[in-house]
Parts: structure tokens; C-alpha cells; sequence
């Protein structure tokens, strides 16, 4: 019966466990911080940006409103020059031409002013030679002026797609007005918006290098872009599934990857210009709206990375140095408990283990008996046979005396040939009953492999635990003083505590 104290496994499991259980929750906690801390830099960056974006484009929105709000004006003007000036020559009066020109200096390039005739002929102002420019009879926005006047008696501006100008070979956006000037060979006032001037203005403005700056008609028609892409101009943009759908669409925000050729990510804020058929949107390319994001994100991935991987170095250094003191201090607590040549409990054990049956029994109200074995004229054997097999004598009684007791009984070697045995639950008749049955099967047993023949005694005090007992001393010496007797009558034999 060697001894297996559970309390010789020094290391408590809770240790073990506590270290990984602390490596994985500190794991969890830098990474889910660093997650959420990204999550919601990130929300919030792309969120600035779009703040940033719409404030842009209200910037856009009033510039243009301005400008087309001055091209009405021009427009509206013009038409009441020719219809107070009947028979004058539009084309050549010189305080007309010079109005004109003061409205194009006015717009800086932007805005110019010409007329059609009747027969879509477009004429420049001034016009000395009286040779159009042009035959625009076949534009949208001619064709768009020859329906009827509004109710109202107030001709409409129409705006039309962007076009390669036939004169000027510049792109420009048309704005036509039907003059209600009859009469007079002029169907309409034609005003232009410079794209390049335009777009020359946008691109100062945009945010580089994927932002954008558009102009779009409410019917979906792209009529300036900057960057400025003439394959672009008039494309029809709602047919693009990310373009927002539902009616009066004032302003707003999205997200789209396929606004623009490039198929790049890009948010957007669009914004409804009042009183014309037109919408400004400003966009700026998502990822670099993302850049700060996408820095700090591999510094914090890269720190936490690092973290962990130390945090994981030093667990296991921490892990090993545990693995080595538990050895040591499982080792150290076998020797101050075991006994080296039996394996069974030594004196300080076993006196350990006597003190917590005392306890239990007094605690429980439950019998305790012990038993002092001593090992007949032990020196004796000595003395024949070698110290060896002294040694062996002594490991073959316990191990046969451990066998032959029950699984709660406690075997101790309190001193050179001299046992201990804590018998709990058990009343002074069975115990003696035990002691007896030690004795007689130590008379038959062989113990020793080296001398087979060999056959030894040994002679039992019993003793248990009494009402007035303090501790379990008592009963050790009661048994003890019942193993003298046993020795004083003649050895191999059992005596009880009186
Ligand atoms: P008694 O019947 O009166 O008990 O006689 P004894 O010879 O058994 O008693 P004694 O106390 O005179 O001798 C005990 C001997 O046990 C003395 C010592 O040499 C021997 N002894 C003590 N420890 C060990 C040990 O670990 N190994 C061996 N081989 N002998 C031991
Ligand atoms: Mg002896
Ligand atoms: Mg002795």
C-alpha cells in the first residue's frame, strides 16, 4: 500500500488552469478592444467624411445655382431687348452687343449668349457678316423650343445634354429660351455654359483623386463632370442600379461602386438645385475617405499582434518554471512524507494522518483504533542474513500488511522495524481482531525473495481512541504499553490497552 496523499500533487489545478484562463481572457480583451476601437474609428471617419462631402457640395449647389440663376437673368433680358427693339438688328446694335458683353465678362467665361433663327441657323453676337455659325435646326434644345408657349404666357428654359459645340468645337452645356418676341426671325436665345470653364472651377474644388464633381440633369442625364470625360457627357446615370430612386429627392448620401468608369468604391452626397431641373453631386473615393483607418489599422494589428505573441512567449516560460516547481515541490513533499524504503507513510505522516482521524472520529462520533506492530528480534536478522536483507524483510511485511488491510486503513512506519496502523470505524474488538489476523499472516508469510525460508513474528499493541482522550498521543502510548507487554510475555503476539 504505497502512500498516494493526494495532497502530494502540490500543484493545484486551479494554478494550471488560472494561467490560460488569464492568457485567453487578456487575448480576448486586446483584440475585442482593438475590433471595436477600429469598428468605430472607421464608422466614424467614413461618417466625417461624408459631413465633409455634403458641406462641399452645398458649396457646388449655390455656385451653380448662382450661375444658372445669372443665365436665366441673361436670357430673360435678351428676350425683352428684342421683343421692346422690333426692328433692330440684334445682331449689330451696338448698345445690345455691348450689353452682351458685359454679361460674359460678368460670368468670366462662363456663360455666352447667341441666337437662332426661325430656320435653326445659330448667329453669334455681334455678327457683322450676318453668317451663322451653324445649322442647329437638328439640336434637342431647338427641337425642344418649337412646342407651344406654357399657359402662362412665360416661355420655358430648357436644358439640354452637353454638346460639342459646331463653331466652337468646345463642349458646352445648352440652355435655350424661346424668345416671345414674334416677328422677328429669332426663335430663340440659346445660352451656353463653358464646360471647361466649369469643370476648370469643379476641379479646384474636388477632393483628389478619385473625388468627383457632377451636374446631372433631375432626369438622370450627366451634364458636366470634373474630371472633365467627354464619353461620359449625357450619359443617362439612372439606369445605373445604385442611383437613388423615389420622387422630389431633395438631398442625400450613399455609397456606389459603379458611378464612375473606374468601378471604385466612392461616396456620394447629391443635392436638388431649387427652380431647375438639376442636381449637384460631389463624390470622393471611399478608400481614401479610409486612409487614415487603413494606417492605423496596421499599427494596432501589428501592436496587439506583437502583444499577444509576448503575452504567449511568457505564458509558457511562466508554464515551464510552474512544471518544474511542481515537480520539485511534489518531490520535496514525498520525502517529508514517505517513507524511502517501504512507501508507506513515515512517522511525521502518519502522526499527520492520526490527528485528522481523531478529528473525524470525534466529529462524527465514530470508533478509532490503532495498532503499534513491532518486528520480533529484528537485529537478529540482521545479524544472519545482512542489512540488505534487513531491508527487504522490512518493504515485504509492509507490502503484505498493506494488501492485506482495507482500502481506509493508514499504514505508517513510525521508526526502524516499528509500524503504526489507524484503524478507522473500527471498534477495540475488531481492531483486535485485525491486529491478530496481521500476526498470523506474518508467521506464514515469506517476505524476503533472498532468503525464502525466512520466517519472522511480530508482536501487536492495540489501543483506541476513549471518551476523555485529548488527541490521538494518548492512544499511541496506550498501544505502545500493550506492545511492551506483548514483548514482556514472550513476543509474537497480540495485547490490548488495558
Ligand atoms: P525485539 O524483539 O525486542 O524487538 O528485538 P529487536 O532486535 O527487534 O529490537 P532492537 O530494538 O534491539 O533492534 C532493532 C534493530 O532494527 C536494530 C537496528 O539495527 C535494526 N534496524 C533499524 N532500522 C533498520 C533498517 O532500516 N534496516 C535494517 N536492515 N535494520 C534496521
Ligand atoms: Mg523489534
Ligand atoms: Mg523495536
Amino acid at each position: 500500500m504505497p502512500f498516494n496523499d493526494p495532497s502530494l500533487d502540490a500543484a493545484p489545478s486551479i494554478l494550471k488552469r488560472g494561467l490560460w484562463v488569464f492568457v485567453a481572457t487578456t487575448l480576448l480583451v486586446v483584440w475585442g478592444a482593438t475590433a471595436a476601437f477600429l469598428f468605430v474609428y472607421r464608422d466614424r471617419l467614413i461618417r466625417s467624411a461624408t459631413d465633409e462631402l455634403v458641406q462641399l457640395n452645398s458649396v457646388v449647389a449655390q455656385h451653380t445655382s448662382a450661375t444658372f440663376t445669372l443665365l436665366e437673368t441673361d436670357l430673360r433680358m435678351v428676350d425683352r431687348w428684342l421683343q421692346a427693339h422690333q426692328g433692330a438688328d440684334p445682331l449689330n446694335d451696338p448698345a445690345f452687343v455691348a450689353t452682351l458683353d458685359e454679361m460674359r465678362q460678368l460670368s468670366r467665361g462662363l456663360i455666352d449668349i447667341l441666337v437662332v433663327t426661325t430656320d435653326g441657323k445659330l448667329h453669334a453676337i455681334p455678327d457683322a457678316t450676318r453668317h451663322p455659325v451653324a445649322d442647329v435646326h437638328d439640336r434637342e434644345y431647338f427641337l425642344a423650343q418649337t412646342a407651344p408657349q406654357t399657359q402662362d404666357g412665360k416661355p420655358d428654359l430648357f436644358v439640354g445634354d452637353p454638346v460639342l459645340g459646331r463653331a466652337a468645337g468646345r463642349w458646352r452645356i445648352p440652355v435655350s429660351l424661346r424668345t416671345g418676341a414674334d416677328g422677328t426671325g429669332y426663335r430663340m436665345i440659346l445660352g451656353v455654359i463653358e464646360l471647361e470653364r466649369l469643370t476648370e472651377l469643379h476641379e479646384q474644388w474636388r477632393l483628389k483623386e478619385k473625388g468627383s464633381i457632377l451636374l446631372v440633369r433631375t432626369d438622370g442625364h450627366l451634364l458636366s463632370r470634373a474630371p472633365l470625360d467627354p464619353r461620359l457627357m449625357g450619359m443617362d446615370l439612372s439606369r445605373l442600379p445604385s442611383y437613388p430612386k423615389g420622387e422630389n429627392l431633395e438631398h442625400g448620401t450613399y455609397q456606389s461602386d459603379s458611378l464612375a468608369s473606374d468601378g471604385a468604391r466612392r461616396i456620394l452626397a447629391y443635392e436638388r438645385i431649387a427652380g431647375y431641373p438639376l442636381y449637384t453631386v460631389v463624390t470622393r473615393g471611399f478608400d481614401e475617405a479610409l486612409v487614415p483607418f487603413q494606417r492605423l489599422r496596421w499599427i494596432l494589428l501589428t501592436v496587439a499582434g506583437v502583444l499577444s505573441a509576448l503575452l504567449l512567449v511568457f505564458a509558457s516560460i511562466i508554464r515551464r518554471n510552474q512544471r518544474v516547481l511542481f515537480r520539485a515541490q511534489r518531490t520535496l513533499r514525498r520525502i517529508a512524507l514517505v517513507d524511502e524504503l517501504t512507501q508507506v507513510m513515515n512517522r511525521r505522516a502518519f502522526m499527520l494522518q492520526a490527528d485528522r482521524e481523531y478529528a473525524r472520529a470525534r466529529r462524527q462520533g465514530e470508533p478509532l483504533a490503532l495498532l503499534m506492530i513491532d518486528i520480533d528480534h529484528f537485529k537478529d536478522i540482521n545479524d544472519h542474513h545482512g542489512h540488505a536483507a534487513g531491508d527487504e524483510v522490512l518493504r515485504g511485511v509492509a507490502a503484505a500488511w498493506g494488501d492485506a488491510l482495507r482500502g481506509h486503513d493508514l499504514l505508517g512506519r513510525l521508526g526502524g522495524e516499528e509500524f503504526g496502523v489507524l484503524l478507522p470505524k473500527t471498534t477495540p474488538d475488531a481492531a483486535g481482531l485485525i491486529a491478530e489476523r496481521l500476526r498470523q499472516l506474518t508467521e506464514a508469510a515469506s517476505v524476503s525473495p533472498s532468503v525464502p525460508a525466512l520466517r519472522l513474528s511480530v508482536s501487536i499493541g492495540v489501543g483506541w481512541l476513549e471518551a476523555g482522550d485529548k488527541g490521538c498521543s494518548p492512544v499511541l502510548s496506550r498501544a505502545d504499553q500493550a506492545l511492551y507487554r506483548a514483548k514482556e510475555q514472550g513476543r509474537n503476539r497480540v495485547e490490548r490497552q488495558p
